[in-house]
């Protein structure tokens, strides 16, 4: 897979501690939802740092792709992207990579996602597919975040929920809520997934994304459910406890 030299386009703030990057891609490629990539930077030194990013966009869009990056305290890569990079910069990368943790709508479903923090990027990516191609797999988000101010995505998520046959998004705010707060406010457990679950049946395809204990959680909870485990798919983003 070839590095090439990708210009950002655009940079939009999401949440406090989240980007959106736009990258135009001169040997663009259509990706699969859920794929990423990989982006590479060298200090004048020589010495390089790669880290992974998913694709959030959906490859109906020609030519560019986004990736939504959280900041992480002390991140190598991740500062970097926040603090340094603008408008017209390049950054080399490679991609698209991963054929695992994809999902288009010709596999179908009913569709169970489950995001923690930035893991519910790919989902999005699956979501606005999902919505470009007018697909009407039945599809249920589940998605932890730790305050109403970091839901990434929040009024998109709110505009595909409203359309007819949109995905069904369910919140859940593990630090604080916001006051008449009527969705879930714990961390994700088994009672939780048991009620997002039980519509779509034993039949549903589950992509799980997010800090690698959630991602082990959710993963056996949902075995413990009765859903084979080859229908479980998921993708582990870093070391962390999860959003809590
Ligand atoms: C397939 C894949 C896709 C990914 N997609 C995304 C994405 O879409 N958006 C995104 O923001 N990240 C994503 N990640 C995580 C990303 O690759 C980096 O690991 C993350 O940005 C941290 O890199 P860094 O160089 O800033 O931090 P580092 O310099 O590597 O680490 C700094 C400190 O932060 C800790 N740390 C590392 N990663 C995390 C993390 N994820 N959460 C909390 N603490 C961490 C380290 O243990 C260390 O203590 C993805 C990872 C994988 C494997």
């Amino acid at each position: 897979m070839v590095w090439q030299l990708a210009t950002v386009r655009a940079v939009r703030q999401e949440t406090p501690r989240v980007k959106t990057i736009t990258l135009e891609l001169p040997g663009w490629s259509p990706h699969r939802p859920g794929q990423h990539y990989d982006i590479r930077l060298t200090a004048p030194d020589g010495y390089q740092a790669q880290r992974s990013y998913s694709i959030a966009s959906e490859p109906e869009r020609v030519g560019e792709i986004d990736l939504t990056v959280e900041w992480i305290e002390n991140g190598e890569v991740s500062s970097y992207l926040h603090d340094v990079v603008a408008l017209d910069d390049r950054l080399e990368v490679r991609g698209p990579i991963g054929g695992y943790f994809v999902w288009t709508a010709e596999m179908g479903g009913p569709l169970l996602l489950v995001g923690g923090g930035s893991g519910v990027v790919p989902l999005m990516a699956m979501l606005r597919h999902r919505a470009a191609v007018g697909s009407s797999v039945p599809a249920r988000l589940l998605y932890s975040s730790r305050t109403p101010e970091d839901v990434i995505y929040a009024a998109e998520l709110e505009r595909l929920s409203r359309q007819p046959g949109g995905v069904e998004v369910f919140h859940t705010l593990t630090r604080s809520q916001p006051p008449g707060w009527k969705g879930y406010a714990r961390r994700i457990d088994r009672a939780m997934l048991a009620e997002v679950l039980q519509p779509l049946g034993m039949q549903a395809q589950a992509f799980i994304c997010g800090p690698t204990l959630l991602v082990e959680n959710v993963a056996d909870h949902l075995v413990q459910l009765g859903l084979p485990p080859s229908n479980i798919r998921t993708e582990r983003f870093g070391p962390t406890g999860g959003p809590s």
